[in-house]
């Protein structure tokens, strides 16, 4: 299927070349979690500001690093913006999930009936990158340091 393929890496470009949510937040009242890939070089770091009914009022991402690193940090800043934390939480075990039935797959299991989960928006880009697993911790990194903020903004 090479013409989704296009569009994947098209989805991908578009949050490389204009990521959502580029800055910083004040903290407090927002928290602060940075991650980092040394595989790859890729930094990531997250503001998420949680009011008090447990929402992500806002959320900002700043770091740098290769394309999938970031284009992943910018759709995850995209698809938790107004979600709950719990929600949020959801969201990275799935995301986790999408990355790990591939990598399943990449050791012979068959990964048939794999259809790409259209719930996931545009996230559902990134299942293209399991066919090169070094490049998994690139797209899990933001993931990752959002779960860190999210404990962090839990303890505040
Ligand atoms: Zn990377």
């Amino acid at each position: 299927m090479a013409g989704l393929e296009d569009l994947y890496k098209e989805i991908i470009l578009d949050h490389y070349r204009n990521p959502r949510n580029r800055g910083e937040l004040e903290t407090p009242p927002a928290v602060k979690a940075e991650g980092f890939n040394p595989l790859c070089g890729d930094e990531i770091v997250v503001f998420i500001d949680v009011d008090d009914s447990g929402t992500i009022a806002d959320v900002a991402i700043g770091g740098q690093g290769c394309s999938i690193s970031q284009s992943s940090a910018s759709m995850m800043s995209a698809a938790i913006k107004g979600k709950t934390t719990d929600e949020a939480r959801d969201l990275i075990e799935s995301f986790k999930g999408l990355m790990s039935i591939h990598e399943k797959g990449l050791d012979g299991a068959a990964a048939e009936g794999d259809k790409p989960d259209l719930s996931m928006g545009d996230l559902s880009a990134l299942r293209g990158v399991v066919k090169f697993p070094v490049r998994i911790k690139c797209a899990v990194l933001s993931w990752n340091t959002l779960a860190q903020a999210l404990d962090d903004a839990r303890t505040n």
